[in-house]
C-alpha cells in the first residue's frame, strides 16, 4: 500500500474511533461544485478587491452594492450542486457520528447535500437569503435577484427603502452571536475535529480548531494545499476533498461491516 492508501485508511481509522465528529468546511469543499474560493489561483481575489466586502464600503458605495450583485450571480451559488466530499459528510452524519457541520460557506450546499439544517452552523450566514440592514426584513436571493436583473442596480427595501444586503456576514460585521456560540460548544466536545478546505486564515472561525484540539479530541486536516495550523494536526492529507472524502468513508464503511459481523459471529 502505498503512503496515499495509508493515510486514507488512518483516516478511516479515526472516523471509525470516534463518536462525536466534527466537520469544519470552508470555501475548498465548494471548488469542485464550481464554485471558486479566495485564495486559490484563479479564486475570487483574482478579480475583486477585498475592500468590496468590507460593511463600510457596502453600505456607502453604490457602485460597490451594484457590483456585489453582479458577484453574487457569478458566484453561480444556485446553479452549484453538492459534490462527492458534501455527500461524504452526510454520510458521516447518516452513521450516527456527526456532531456539526461547521461551516464559513455561505452556498447552501450541505443542506442541499442533505445534512440535517439544525446540524449545520453557518459561520459566515448564507447568500439564498437577502436582509434589508434597517428593518432587518428577509428576502430570498432569488426575489432580489430578478429585480437585478430587471434593471434595478442597486434594489432597495420594499418595506422601508433600506439599503438591501446579501446575509452574508462581510469584513467588519461580527459574526451572528447564536452561531458562534454553538460552534464553540460543538468545537469543545467534540473527540474529532476534521478540516475539509480551508487555509485557516480567516478569525475567528479558524479558532474552532484550537479550541478542539485544546479539549482534547483529534484534529484532521483535508485540504489541496498547506493550511495554517498543520503543526497542530493529528494528521493531514494533502488532495481534493471529492477525491479523499469518498475515499475515507468507504474504507469506514468496511471497518463498521466488519465489527458488525464479528459481533454477529460472537452470539
Ligand atoms: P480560502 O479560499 O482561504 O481557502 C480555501 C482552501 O481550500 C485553500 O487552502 C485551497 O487550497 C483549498 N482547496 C481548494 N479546492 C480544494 C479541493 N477541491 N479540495 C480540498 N481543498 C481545496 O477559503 P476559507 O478558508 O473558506 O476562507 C475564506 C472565506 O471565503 C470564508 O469566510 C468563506 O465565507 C468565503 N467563501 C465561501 C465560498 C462558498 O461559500 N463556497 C466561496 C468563496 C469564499
Amino acid at each position: 500500500m502505498d503512503q496515499a492508501g495509508r493515510d486514507i485508511e488512518r483516516a478511516a481509522e479515526l472516523i471509525f474511533q470516534s463518536q462525536r465528529i466534527v466537520v469544519f468546511t470552508g470555501a475548498g469543499v465548494s471548488t469542485e461544485s464550481g464554485i471558486p474560493d479566495f485564495r486559490s489561483p484563479g479564486g475570487i481575489w483574482t478579480t475583486f478587491e477585498p475592500e468590496d466586502f468590507t460593511i463600510q464600503r457596502f453600505l456607502s458605495s453604490p457602485e460597490t452594492r451594484i457590483k456585489i450583485w453582479t458577484l453574487g450571480r457569478a458566484f453561480k451559488f444556485q446553479q452549484a450542486f453538492p459534490n462527492a466530499a458534501h455527500h461524504a459528510i452526510v454520510d458521516i452524519e447518516k452513521m450516527g457520528k456527526l456532531s456539526a457541520v461547521i461551516t464559513q460557506n455561505i452556498d447552501n450546499l450541505h443542506q442541499r447535500a442533505g445534512n440535517r439544517p439544525t446540524l449545520v452552523v453557518e459561520l459566515h450566514g448564507n447568500m439564498q437569503e437577502v436582509v434589508c440592514t434597517s428593518c432587518r426584513a428577509l428576502w430570498s436571493w432569488e426575489q432580489v435577484e430578478q429585480r437585478v436583473l430587471a434593471g434595478e442596480g442597486d434594489p432597495r427595501c420594499k418595506q422601508c427603502g433600506g439599503i438591501l444586503k446579501p446575509n452574508a456576514v462581510f469584513f467588519g460585521e461580527p459574526l451572528p452571536v447564536h452561531a458562534f456560540m454553538k460552534a464553540h460548544e460543538k468545537s469543545c466536545r467534540c473527540d474529532l475535529f476534521v478540516v475539509i478546505g480551508s487555509s485557516l486564515v480567516v478569525y475567528p472561525a479558524a479558532e474552532m480548531p484550537r479550541y478542539a484540539k485544546s479539549n482534547g479530541a483529534k484534529l484532521m486536516i483535508i485540504n489541496l494545499s498547506d493550511t495554517d495550523q498543520d503543526y497542530l494536526a493529528d494528521m493531514s492529507i494533502k488532495g481534493s476533498a471529492g477525491e479523499v472524502m469518498p475515499r475515507i468513508i468507504n474504507a469506514v464503511e468496511k471497518r463498521m461491516k466488519s465489527a458488525v459481523e464479528s459481533h454477529l459471529t460472537s452470539l
